[in-house]
């Protein structure tokens, strides 16, 4: 094999590994950097020498020209519907036909129990193990050939792995939607201005059945296999459904988790409750059941089909339906910690579940503009798991005409503020720091366990300080006295002793602490850490300007802005002269360099490191004792080296000097 051909080879199974690991195991082991250099040179070798472009290439899933109809295709082997149980007393029916049908034995034969995924159904055919076709369930006898949107979809090997496979296979199974990806698409809609998708699996066959495979290489799609079908007069290599899901996985198929080898029906049914109830609220992906499978391949074979429609064998665990139509009574505006505009849902009482849901979150105007949903609209809510319900979009066919639209108010709802529009993000929000709206939740944020860790200051005794008028803003719980806690209903005497210490206990939290519980906008745990641990004092921090801030490793241009926004309100300046007068600690502890990880030692360091600057790594290794050099010598204690380190790493290998990885250098400094 000329070199290049060898080369194109190993690229090809470099990169085919890399997104198995990134999609199928989420185990990242190549950056997204390299696999896109070692992506480029495998295209570039493929332009220079055409007759390398395999059909299974990683450079083949995109770039089918579009088509002006979809093909039908002819499914070889029907693709079934099931037959579904809404209680365990219709699971327990079901298998009393299959006794009569296989007797008694069957009890005990085992089942299968797995995800009813809510996507799309698709068959694939794997030629020598090399998709060949990919087609949609159509009516289950005739669908649609989609092969070149399928090859779009990242988790679906174009080669099957490993050796063994049947010269013929049939692989079945769901496309469908992550709710992280999908909730991040309609974010990228909203902004550029198209409609939102209201629901993952409409989209999901709607993506699938594109015409242009270049648009639905834009759409975050992913796969879960969940069964194999033989060849025409072939067998498969497997006796169980649970060795159907095994081999599966071992050719490189994602299968979905939480799959089951149950001994009876009483395991199956335990099984659907935890999933009901504790697995599926987990879950990144929409499923409406569970799907119950006799296990024995030979068995499933003598139970046979009904009416050419629904195996016998097989049948669906339906859970109470997560969705219902109510009507949307108004449209209300709640003030959040940090002051953003929260649209909710007041809806006509309405179950769900087993729940009465009478509130749902709209998340923001842009959204309620995008679903062009109206005050009056009979809409549709979803209650899934434990989230909080939220309305997927109105029925305009229910329409009467009486429907008002709505937008967002000019000014805070509560102290009549002129609201703000963040440039960087659809969030609408009051900019007053002493909004009372935000003023209860900006106290509990204040409070707790992540910001000043204040014990027994629970959101019931808040709002009782607050009602009571004895405390308004966070410098305020520092005032307060045992008698003055004590006149308050409800508390004893000693909670009350308690609370007053825990509050004056609560001074000496770091800078980080404080910064992260004053609730600037974007500022979280980790950013505080950063900028405290930058800046070292709250007057380091007021004093800096806006690129200083911007240029403090992990910390963005958004976040910067936002700190010295923050920074410049005369009510924020105040508020933090009024905590200072109050003896808050306003500095962050430094390590000091005497006790130190890294005591005595001499440190060189080089190249890009992956997510340290080169000041940061010098300061981080400061901080722990170690003395920072420019040249490697046969003193130099180890040294760090990044991408693209030159000279020094060739120096240290001569010298025998030790070579750590900004990995193993962090995890030495204990970070
Ligand atoms: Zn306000």
């Amino acid at each position: 094999m000329p070199a290049h051909a060898s080369r194109a080879a190993t690229l090809r199974t470099t990169l085919d590994r890399a997104s198995y690991e990134y999609y199928v195991l989420d185990r990242p082991t190549l950056s997204d950097a390299e696999y896109d250099r070692l992506f480029r040179e495998l295209q570039t070798l493929e332009e220079a020498h055409p007759d390398l472009r395999t059909p299974d290439s990683p450079t083949q899933r995109v770039g089918a020209a579009p088509v002006s109809a979809l093909p039908k295709h002819a499914h070889r082997v029907p693709m079934l519907s099931l037959n579904n149980a809404f209680t365990n007393e219709e699971l327990h029916e079901w298998e009393d036909r299959l006794v009569r049908l296989a007797g008694e034995d069957v009890r005990t034969a085992g089942y299968s129990a797995e995800l009813k995924i809510d996507g799309a159904a698709v068959s694939l055919l794997y030629d020598d193990g090399l998709l060949v076709v990919g087609a949609t369930r159509g009516n289950g006898s005739i669908g649609e050939d989609v092969t070149p949107n399928i090859r779009t979809v990242r988790d679906i090997p174009l080669r099957l792995h490993g050796t063994g496979h049947p010269r013929h296979v049939e692989v079945r199974g769901e496309i469908y939607y992550p709710f992280d990806l999908f909730e991040r698409m309609n974010e990228e809609r909203v902004r550029a201005g198209d409609p939102v998708f209201a629901n993952p699996r409409n989209a999901s066959a709607g993506a699938l059945r594109q015409l242009d495979p270049a648009m639905t290489a834009t759409r975050p799609l992913r796969f879960f296999g969940y069964t194999m079908v033989a060849a025409p007069g072939a067998s498969l290599p497997v006796a169980t459904q649970c060795e159907v899901l095994d081999m599966l996985a071992s050719w490189g198929i994602p299968v979905a988790p939480h799959h089951r080898a149950c001994a009876t029906l009483a395991e199956v049914t335990a099984w659907a409750h935890e999933l009901e109830h504790r697995i599926r609220p987990t879950l990144n992906f929409a499923i409406d059941g569970g799907v119950v499978k006799v296990d024995r391949l030979a068995l499933q074979d003598d139970l046979g089909v009904v009416g050419g429609r629904e195996p016998r064998w097989a049948i669906a665990r339906k859970f109470a339906p997560d969705i219902a139509e109510t009507r949307l009574l108004d449209i209300r505006v709640n003030v959040g910690r940090t002051g953003a505009l929260n649209p909710y849902a007041e809806l006509e009482p309405v179950e769900i579940g087993g729940t009465t849901v009478t509130f749902a979150t709209l998340h923001n105007e842009d959204q309620i503009i995008a679903k062009d949903l109206r005050i009056g609209d009979v809409v549709q809510v979803k209650r899934a798991g434990e989230v909080i319900p939220q309305v997927i979009g109105p029925i305009p066919e229910r329409r009467t005409g009486d429907e008002r639209p709505w937008r967002m108010p000019g000014r805070c709802p509560v102290c009549n503020t002129p609201v703000v529009r963040d440039e960087e993000e659809v969030a609408i929000y009051c900019p007053n720091v002493l909004c009372e709206g935000r003023r209860l939740e900006g106290l509990a944020h204040f409070s707790s366990r992540g910001a000043m860790d204040i014990r027994g200051l629970s959101y019931a005794r808040l709002e009782q300080l607050v009602n009571a008028r004895m405390v308004h803003d966070p410098a305020d719980l520092y005032l307060l006295t045992v008698e003055q806690v004590t006149s308050l209903e409800r508390f004893a005497d000693r909670s009350a002793l308690l609370l007053v210490e825990a509050i004056a206990a609560s001074r000496a939290q770091p800078l980080s602490r404080l910064l992260f519980g004053l609730g600037i906008r974007h500022v979280g745990a980790t950013a505080a850490e950063l900028l405290a641990h930058h800046f070292g004092t709250m007057d380091a921090l007021m004093a800096a300007p806006e690129e200083d801030v911007a240029a403090v490793h992990g910390i963005g241009p958004i976040i910067a802005r936002s700190v010295v926004s923050y920074f410049q309100d005369p009510v924020a300046q105040a508020l933090v002269q009024r905590l200072r007068e109050r003896e808050l600690t306003m500095s962050e502890p430094q390590p000091a360099a005497a006790d130190g990880a890294l005591k005595g030692l001499t440190v060189v360091i080089t190249g890009t490191l992956p997510t340290l600057s080169r000041a940061d790594a010098t300061a981080l290794v400061e901080r722990a004792g170690a003395r920072v050099s420019d040249s490697v010598s046969k003193k130099t204690s180890f040294l760090v080296a990044g991408d693209a380190a030159g000279s020094k790493l060739e120096k240290a290998r001569t010298l025998g000097v030790e070579i750590l990885d900004e990995a193993e250098l962090l995890r030495r400094v204990g970070r």
